[in-house]
């Protein structure tokens, strides 16, 4: 990517600990809160509630032509069907405590939710520098609807060898191949938000 550079208003996370159901659905490895309605995010004024996140495995985007050995996909979508999400890249380094308990039921995690339940920090799962890149796309999975507000956070979060290891152990090559911006307009933040 080569982004140009602008002050964009900072997507507001209302994310909070929450009990999270992990299942395996055939192609990736999700987590989803239990309760409806409690996450969400604000970008650009409009509320997004929250979804759902799952892993890719290696990343499917890249900064400054470098790959990532997963990216987390955060999926939010408003009733009327806008959807965005936000994508964190995830880089081998110290143990991430805050994944530890998603990471921890991923062996078991069957089709259904509810089976294999733990307590989740959404907001803890983030980078701390939220600074993103933004650009207008399509979804990565079938169907690739365009229209997909993407926002993928500059700074990747760590996990350890271990940790990534539990996930490729699961799926590897669940990723689509990097994707060109056919002359999308993407964005990087100038001011990164603590
Ligand atoms: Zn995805």
């Amino acid at each position: 990517m080569n982004p140009t550079t602008a002050d964009l208003t900072n997507i507001v996370f209302n994310y909070k600990a929450d009990e999270a159901g992990i299942f395996n659905n055939g192609h990736t490895v999700e987590a989803e809160p239990l309760t409806e309605g409690e996450n969400s995010i604000v970008l650009d004024g409009l509320t997004y509630p929250f979804l759902q996140l799952h892993m890719h495995a290696p990343s499917e985007h890249e900064i400054n032509g470098q790959r990532f050995p997963l990216e987390i996909h955060f999926v939010h979508k408003t009733e009327d069907g806008k959807i965005a999400v936000v994508g964190v890249l995830v880089k081998e380094g110290a143990a991430n405590a805050a994944w530890a308990p998603f990471v921890a039921k991923i062996a078991a995690a069957d089709a259904v939710p509810e089976d294999t339940k733990t307590e989740l920090d959404w907001s803890t799962l983030l980078p701390t520098d939220q600074s993103t890149i933004r650009y207008d796309g399509s979804l990565t999975t079938p169907g690739c609807s365009e229209g997909v507000k993407w926002n993928v956070m500059a700074t990747p979060i760590t996990m350890s060898a271990d940790q990534i290891a539990t996930f490729t152990a699961a799926y590897s090559n669940d990723s689509r191949p990097v994707q060109p911006l056919n002359g999308r307009t993407v964005t990087l933040d100038s001011t990164p938000a603590k």
